[in-house]
This record gives structure tokens, C-alpha cells and sequence, in this order.
């Protein structure tokens, strides 16, 4: 059992906040502004911008980040921090005043210990690499683009050092994404769920395959969107508090506990794509218009990791959207949306096409089984990069070796292999495994939502969403960042983070669906 709503201890009677905190949350509050506006440029420049204004914007958006971060590492915040720590002593650590004061001291630690130099260094390298990237993939040329993935992993080692880790380089780096979660935990779940998860697959491939012919057809971009928005708006997306536009690479951003922006993408013979895209981006976002408004302007206002993030985005995406339930309550809304493509369309129709499991090159198109298995490839050799185990130069042949032994499929092109995300070229190492993390903690997170509430596919197939989105309210949204990742899951659920509940709920789903005995766990070993 996890804690329900009432054995939540609730807030002592408001404590008075002491002065020298409020002085350092009035101090960071306008450096927060500084950031949500770069982040409404942001989300200007994949939305609605014209392409003409790309210069102009690229040096608007430095200009506001450089002076964010010139604020927040300036001596003065320092000095407001050590005055707030000894005035915070003693209070309450889960008030917002201890908080604050906790969260703010790891984030200016962090960021003071990397040398300016060094993000200029990373800042120039990344321009570069991306612009690299882009040409490389299209290209199919992997030695183009090696060198800038050299810096890339050069920088990120001497960001590891400045920063400082126990057991190894990787762990700073995950760190920045993931707080509280060390790269051993996330080996150790990989290696367990790997050997699980591999002959999971094999089965399936053997097993006779789903057809999801009900997909493909003509389905009007206008009928898309409204379908999809009188979807998400029933599970919670606020609109009143946020709104849905069209990017290439849909995202959600957040500039403030009222304004919570959502992008889509549509493609007009495929049904799933913008749907689930449009699911997963409405979880991020109930998540950041969840967030405690008292927490507004202050560093505290964000999720708790990008591992939570994605809890919330899967738990929309999987849990919910890919459901029996979810077809049974709007596959007659999808038949009145959609009249031609759809008329012979069921709830089970719908149900086995958006579960079809086909091992695939693409990890943003991998299905719901296979797709840690992408997460955890992109893991071990970033993980080994950083180690030095690993050469950039051998990184093709590693991930064709990786890709056939996990998925049994071989990509013959780079640009189908190594070089398909975008995310080495950002100079993001340690922020693949959130995505898998987070998968992982939505089904651990539906395990003990459902002990809390009961039958949580009653609840979808009659459309009620409210505890469901009161339950997540409660148990994660409301927090922001006051507690870490494993702080949190373990607040939440009453047990501290595993893949168990995962893959114990996709052989069940997946065993019926593919009518296949699927391996047990530990079969494999
Ligand atoms: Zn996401």
C-alpha cells in the first residue's frame, strides 16, 4: 500500500518565513523571470517564428540566458545563501523556506564549480556540433561529424571533474537531469531489465503479428486536433491554462503555473502519431500547471527531474492512452471524428493497432516494449565514452553490434543508427536514461495510484479522470523540485524505485495481446 491523501502529514500552521529567506527568494525571483523569458523566445522560435528571424533571436535568447546565469552565481546570491541557510536551521526541511534554501544551495554549488571558460568553451563547441549534426545526418557521414563529438565528450569529462563525483565521471553528468540517481542504480536496473526484456521481445517477434491497418487512411489535420484536444481536456489539460500549437519536435514548455504550452505535430495519413504525441506532451504539462503557486518564481517551480517529467508523460502516453479502457471510452468519439477512415473501426480494433510491438531502427518510433531497450544501447555507450572505454570513432559499429543483439534489427545507414538523435550534438551526456526512468516509474506509479483508488481502467472507460488527476496532484505535481527523484517515487508509491512493476505489467499486457507464454523472469538467465 502506498500512503494515501490523509496519512500525508499535513503542513505545520504556516511558519513565518524568516527575512533572510525571503530576501533570497526575492533575489532569485527576478533571475526565474529572466529564464521563463528566454524560454517564451524559445517557444516563439519553434512555433510561429519566421525563419529570417534565427540570428536575431539567437543572440536575444544568449543575452537573457548570460545574464540569468551571471545573477545566479554572482557573489551576492552566495551571500544571501549562507545568511538564509543559518536563518532556515531548524525549520521544517519539507517547508517551502528549507526547500528553497536546500535546492538553491545544490543548484549554485553546481553552477559555481564550472568554470566560465568552460561553458563558453562548451557553449562555442555546441554551435558548432549541431550545425554538424544536422549536415552529418543528412549526409549519412558519420566522420564528419566524430570530431565535434570528440569536444562534446572532452568538455563534458572536464565539466565531471570541475563538478566532482564518487564513484565515476558519469554520475555529474546524469546528475544535472537526474538528481539523487547514480549511474550503479541505473546500470544495475538496466542489466536486470535487459535480461528480461530481450527474450520478451524474441517472443513476440515469433508470436503471429498484430494488424494495425486501421491507422493508416486519410484523417483530416482539423479532425485531428480537436479530437485529440477534447481528449486531453477531459484527462486534465488545462486550456484555460495553456494552449496547443505545431512544431517539428513537440515539446512542452512552461512560463508559469498559468501558462503551459503544448506543441503537436500531425501526420494526415497516419492516426496515432499526433494523438500519443499529444497525450504524452499533455502530461508534461498537467505536471507543470500542477506545481504548488507558491512555489512561483523561485527555482523550486519545475519538476522534479526529467526522469519524474517523463514519469508523467509516459503515465498519460502508456498507462492511460494506451489502455483497453482509454478505446472503450473514445473509440465512438474517433468514429464520429473520423466517419470514412474509422466507420468499422472498435475498441479493440484501436487497442491492439496502438500496442503493435515491432522492433524498429528509430527510437522516437519505437513502441512501448521495445523502446527502453533504445534508451539502454545510448546509455552504455555514452556511459563508456566518458569512461574512456569507448572511442567515439567506434561508436557506428558498437551501435549496429548493440542494435542486433537487443533488437535484432541492423540499421544500414549512420543516419538510421548513431547519428539519429540530437541530443550528443546539444552536449547533453547522462540525458538519455531519464527517458527510461521514467518509463520505468509510470508503471510503479499506476501500481500504486491503483492501490490507493481501485480499478483504474474502470475509471478511464467512464471518463473519470478527476481522482486520477487529483491523486498525482497530491502525490507528485504540487512538489515542484523540494524533493529529489527517489525522495519523491518513494514518497508517492512507498517503495523506492525498481523496474518491477513495469515489466510485470507489460508481460501481462503483451502475453494477452500476442496470446504468447512470454519468458518469466529470470528464464533468460
Ligand atoms: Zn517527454
Amino acid at each position: 500500500m502506498s500512503p494515501s491523501a490523509s496519512d500525508v502529514p499535513s503542513p505545520p500552521a504556516t511558519e513565518p518565513i524568516p527575512a533572510e529567506v525571503e530576501a533570497l527568494r526575492e533575489h532569485l525571483a527576478p533571475i526565474q523571470d529572466l529564464r521563463t523569458a528566454a524560454q517564451v523566445l524559445s517557444w516563439d522560435q519553434e512555433t510561429y517564428m519566421p525563419s529570417g528571424g534565427a540570428e536575431a533571436r539567437a543572440h536575444q535568447l544568449s543575452t537573457l540566458q548570460r545574464l540569468a546565469h551571471e545573477r545566479f552565481v554572482a557573489d551576492e546570491t552566495g551571500r544571501l545563501l549562507s545568511d538564509a541557510e543559518a536563518a532556515a536551521d531548524g525549520l521544517d526541511p519539507e517547508s517551502d523556506a528549507a526547500s528553497l534554501v536546500r535546492v538553491t544551495r545544490r543548484d549554485f554549488d553546481r553552477e559555481r564549480t564550472v568554470p566560465s571558460d568552460l561553458v563558453a568553451r562548451m557553449s562555442q563547441a555546441v554551435s558548432r556540433a549541431k550545425e554538424a549534426w544536422k549536415s552529418a545526418r543528412a549526409d549519412d557521414d558519420f566522420d564528419a561529424f566524430a570530431p565535434h563529438l570528440e569536444t562534446i565528450v572532452e568538455l563534458n569529462v572536464e565539466k565531471a571533474e570541475a563538478i566532482g563525483y564518487k564513484e565515476e565521471a558519469y554520475d555529474a553528468l546524469l546528475d544535472e537531469y537526474e538528481p539523487g540517481m547514480t549511474t550503479a542504480e541505473v546500470a544495475d536496473t538496466f542489466d536486470r531489465l535487459r535480461k528480461d526484456l530481450v527474450p520478451l521481445v524474441d517472443a513476440i517477434a515469433d508470436a503471429p503479428q498484430i494488424d494495425d491497418s486501421v491507422l493508416q487512411g486519410s484523417f483530416p489535420v482539423e479532425a485531428q486536433k480537436a479530437f485529440g484536444e477534447d481528449i486531453i481536456r477531459e484527462i486534465g489539460y488545462d486550456f484555460d491554462r495553456g494552449r496547443q500549437d505545431v512544431s517539428a519536435h513537440p515539446f512542452t514548455t512552461s512560463f508559469g503555473v498559468g501558462d503551459v504550452r503544448l506543441t503537436t505535430r500531425f501526420d494526415e495519413n497516419h492516426f496515432g502519431s499526433s494523438l500519443y504525441s499529444t497525450l504524452h506532451e499533455a502530461g508534461h504539462g498537467m505536471y507543470e500547471q500542477g506545481i504548488d503557486p507558491d512555489l512561483e518564481r523561485t527555482p523550486l517551480a519545475e519538476g522534479a527531474s526529467l526522469g519524474i517529467h517523463e514519469s508523467q508523460s509516459r503515465f498519460v502516453e502508456n498507462q492511460i492512452g494506451r489502455s483497453r479502457a482509454f478505446w472503450e471510452r473514445y473509440a465512438p468519439m474517433a468514429r464520429e471524428a473520423f466517419p470514412d477512415a474509422l466507420a468499422d473501426a472498435g475498441a479493440d480494433d484501436l487497442y491492439r493497432a496502438v500496442n503493435r510491438v515491432e522492433p524498429s531502427l528509430i527510437r522516437v518510433e519505437a513502441d512501448e516494449v521495445t523502446y527502453n531497450l533504445h534508451v539502454m544501447l545510448r546509455f552504455e555507450l555514452e556511459r563508456g565514452l566518458v569512461r574512456g572505454d569507448v572511442d567515439v570513432r567506434e561508436l557506428p559499429d558498437l551501435w549496429r553490434d548493440k542494435m542486433d543483439t537487443y533488437l535484432g534489427v541492423v540499421p544500414d545507414t549512420d543516419a538510421n543508427g548513431v547519428l539519429q538523435d540530437v541530443h550528443w550534438s546539444l552536449g547533453a551526456i547522462g540525458y538519455f536514461p531519464t527517458y527510461a526512468l521514467g518509463t520505468l516509474m509510470s508503471a510503479q506509479i499506476a501500481e500504486a495510484m491503483e492501490a490507493d483508488l481501485g480499478d483504474l481502467d474502470a475509471r478511464v472507460s467512464r471518463g473519470e479522470f478527476q481522482p486520477i488527476l487529483d491523486w498525482l496532484r497530491t502525490h507528485i505535481h504540487r512538489h515542484g523540485r523540494k524533493y529529489t527523484a527517489p525522495e519523491l517515487l518513494k514518497r508517492a508509491t512507498g517503495e523506492a524505485f525498481s523496474a518491477d512493476a513495469w515489466l510485470q505489467s507489460i508481460r501481462e499486457k503483451y502475453g494477452a495481446l500476442y496470446d504468447a507464454s512470454l519468458p518469466q523472469p529470470g528464464d533468460a538467465t
